[in-house]
């Protein structure tokens, strides 16, 4: 079956006013529609058409050479953004707690010191792309990406990320990637990442 765009957890305006609902609107129905458009004119026809997008995110290199950067693009940017907005609540903000409060400040020093260094990787990114808490098979890294380009590529598992796209904050915060950024933390849902963190730690 071909990929879909999901319906969103809660409603558009529902992250306001940490992220508004006119972003949300053409975030979520645009710019999500068209990676899912293109990530499955990419694939069909081909053996990869409707196979589970994280699997074959992870085969990119055995993909046909015609359609390996279109669905690194479009297949990629299909999976963050399903990922994106389930790592999003109104309920959210805060910190973590358990096993994950636990692990993140024996790989960080303190929470404050990951938020400083998430925050610090999605500033720096440089042009369009995302910025990560990954599990890399052996604990919790910093990571980012350029582009759509997803760490589920590198062997990574994504438990929290953030879209530093211009589309993603440029309606309401223009050129202030920090503020954005800032505003972000009031709007992540622990329960998720948590419950990534848990599948992934085994
Ligand atoms: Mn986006």
């Amino acid at each position: 079956m071909a990929y879909e765009v999901p319906d969103l957890p809660y409603d558009y305006a529902a992250l306001e006013p940490h992220i508004d609902e006119a972003t949300m609107r053409l975030h979520h129905d645009k710019h999500h529609q068209a990676y899912v458009d293109k990530a499955n004119a990419a694939l069909k026809g081909t053996e990869w058409e409707g196979q589970d997008i994280e699997a074959v995110l992870r085969s990119l290199d055995r993909l046909p050479d015609d359609i390996r950067t279109a669905v690194r693009n479009n297949g990629g940017g299909h999976a963050n953004h399903t990922f994106f907005w389930q790592i999003m609540s109104p309920d959210g903000g805060g910190e973590p707690g358990g096993d994950l409060a636990e692990a993140i400040s024996d790989a960080f020093g303190s929470f404050n010191a990951f938020k400083d260094k998430l925050t610090a990787a999605g500033v720096g990114q440089f042009g369009s792309g995302w910025a990560w808490l990954v599990h890399d098979g052996s604990g919790l890294v910093v990571t980012s990406t350029a582009n759509q380009d997803t760490p589920i590529s590198a062997g990574q598992t994504p438990l929290l990320g953030v879209d530093v796209w211009e589309h993603a904050y440029y309606l309401k915060y223009q050129n202030r990637r920090p503020d954005y950024l800032d505003a972000w933390w009031n709007v992540v849902n622990w329960d998720e990442v948590e419950s990534r963190f848990r599948a992934a730690n085994g």
